[in-house]
């Protein structure tokens, strides 16, 4: 362990603080404003002390996100690379141990028998428990198998073709857009729609092409003369009114992972054919009761 960083943050847009917040945190209003500093000076202090070159682990995926919004509205100049990498531990625990679903930090840090007499949700003490779990993944897995898996930080998103991001990981590839004016806009994008096989390169033909049940995730499925079948995932960002961006996982699968896709559009296709049927009744039974 290198060191530690800790400061307490004066409240300045909230006045009053969740009485369940106050409980899991053992904090109240009354000590952060005795004890707290202004956000703009402990930031500049932390990235300071973080130094330029550093690599950010967190639970989670909101952590940087927060921070540079919050540096955003008090003014703090950014100094994060672009795109920002990082590494999710809870992702990665996630993916290393529990099949992709990702715990709580709790349930992890009793998992590795790591609990020790400190209480959790101050963030000294998570980002504790975080860097013992990493510690000890590291010593599982090795560097070699878990310094692949970087996330990349949304919170600025690439602005144009050039910044868009794509990433290889072993078992996946991932690619994160620019902004669109909507998401028709976005699914009309070539590298958007494209489904490329990650392992050689290929440009795929569709079995099933992009369909979405809740018009937030689209799925789609090709097929690699060398590697199978290739299923995508699409997910629909929004970043304010004006513009979204696509998160796009693609990733090789079975025979049975492909039937999933089919079934999932089947069952849309019923569920849609069924609402109209729906409509039309209740138009027809509209149209009776006016006739009556
Ligand atoms: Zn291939």
């Amino acid at each position: 362990m290198g060191g530690e960083f800790h400061r307490l943050i004066r409240p300045q847009v909230y006045t009053q603080m969740h009485y369940a917040i106050s409980e899991v945190t053992h904090m109240d209003m009354g000590e952060l404003w005795s004890h707290g500093e202004e956000f703009a000076v402990a930031a500049r202090d932390f990235l300071g002390w973080c130094g330029e070159e550093s690599i950010y682990c967190t639970w989670g995926a909101m952590d940087l996100t927060e921070l540079q919004r919050n540096m955003r509205y008090f003014s703090v100049e950014n100094p994060f690379p672009k795109p920002l990498f990082y590494y999710d531990i809870q992702k990665l625990y996630g993916l290393f141990y529990k099949d992709g679903v990702k715990p709580s930090l709790d349930t992890a840090v009793e998992e590795m028998g790591l609990l020790e007499n400190r209480p959790f949700h101050r963030a000294l003490d998570d980002a504790y428990y975080t860097g013992k779990v990493w510690a000890r993944m590291m010593e599982e897995w090795g560097e070699e198998r878990l310094l692949p898996y970087r996330s990349v930080d949304y919170y600025r998103i690439p602005d144009n073709k050039k910044e868009e991001v794509r990433m290889v990981f072993p078992s996946y590839s991932k690619y994160v857009s620019r902004g669109f004016p909507s998401k028709e806009d976005a699914m009309k994008e070539r590298s958007v729609a494209e489904m490329k096989c990650y392992k050689c390169g290929r440009m795929l033909r569709k079995k099933v092409r992009w369909f979405t049940p809740n018009q937030k995730i689209y799925y789609g499925l090709a097929l690699c003369p060398e590697h199978g079948y290739l299923k995508g995932k699409i997910r629909m960002k929004r970043i304010d009114d004006t513009q979204v961006y696509v998160v796009k996982t693609l990733k090789l699968t079975d025979e049975d992972g492909a039937l999933e896709i089919m079934a999932r559009k089947d069952d849309m296709r019923k569920k849609r054919a069924q609402r109209s049927r729906e409509k039309k009744k209740r138009m027809k039974s509209g149209q009776n009761k006016k006739t009556r």
